[in-house]
């Protein structure tokens, strides 16, 4: 028996032994709807649910670690949600939104592009690499969404031509404007974009500051 096989299956969920997601993770996910507001994309975005619960954590566990058996698991399920939501059927590649390289170094893989594997294999299309980051940006988690807004549109560009139709994926899209720029870049060249992502972090009401007399 191998090493491997002998520590038993967490769930990313409730940490209780057994399967990645056990059932009433799974099902708690399944129930939880997205709100489609708060973000630039509005009813355009296919997504799992709200980033928080079993979602989040199963996102966090990505974030830090590789773990491939989780993106399977969420690139599959938001596979079968694309096919539910929107004509994705005629999609000819998926596009993972590009990590910023800085991350990526410190991580040593992208986990938007472990989730794109998985969504492209559950599509049966290949992933297809078209988009660069043009410059390097801060980690999103410390950057304010205000900030986010004003930085520049042009942030990433196509390395060669994408297919007609394309499912762009990340993990977790906040504001919007990351995924509208992307999407942006791809529909210059007049593609149809189709945009998912696993999880949309919940708008907090007050986020702004009250202003000081
Ligand atoms: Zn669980």
């Amino acid at each position: 028996m191998r090493l491997a096989d002998s520590i038993p299956v967490l769930c990313v969920g409730c940490r209780r032994a057994g399967a990645v997601l056990c059932t009433g993770c799974h099902e708690f996910v399944l129930r939880s709807r997205v709100p489609r507001t708060g973000t630039c994309l509005d009813d355009d975005l296919v997504a799992l649910g709200p980033y928080e619960g079993p979602l989040r954590s199963a996102v966090q566990v990505l974030k830090y670690r590789e773990a491939t058996s989780v993106a399977t698991l969420l690139g599959r399920m938001l596979a079968e949600e694309c096919r539910r939501e929107l004509d994705s059927t005629s999609a000819g590649s998926v596009v993972a939104i590009p990590t910023a390289r800085s991350r990526r170094r410190w991580r040593g893989y992208d986990q938007a592009e472990l989730i794109a594997q998985a969504v492209a294999s559950h599509l049966g299309i290949p992933r297809a690499r078209v988009l660069a980051r043009r410059c390097d940006v801060s980690p999103q988690t410390v950057l304010d969404a205000e900030l986010r807004r004003s930085l520049p549109r042009d942030v990433f560009h196509l390395d060669r031509l994408p297919d007609s139709h394309v499912v762009l994926v990340d993990d977790v899209v906040t504001t919007g404007t990351t995924m509208a720029t992307a999407r942006r870049a791809l529909e210059t060249a007049g593609t149809r974009v189709t945009c998912a992502c696993v999880a949309v972090t919940p708008r907090r009401a007050g986020r702004r500051p009250p202003m000081v007399p």
